[in-house]
């Protein structure tokens, strides 16, 4: 299962609205106000998640 990178909405990939891609990696936007979201600040979202990960391991 995966989340949406804006509103953190468990989606599968398969549903996602967008796949985005971004330096490299994939972020799924699970409808269409998520996905101008993450165009307008792929930066913001990008980092955050990144964070988290690092976090976690
Ligand atoms: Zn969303």
């Amino acid at each position: 299962m995966n989340r949406c990178i804006v509103c953190h909405a468990q989606i599968d990939k398969q549903k996602a609205y967008f796949i985005l891609t971004y330096q490299d990696e994939e972020y799924l936007a699970c409808c269409p106000l998520c996905k101008s979201e993450f165009e307008e600040k792929p930066e913001k979202y990008a980092e955050k998640r990144n964070k988290k990960e690092e976090e976690n391991s």
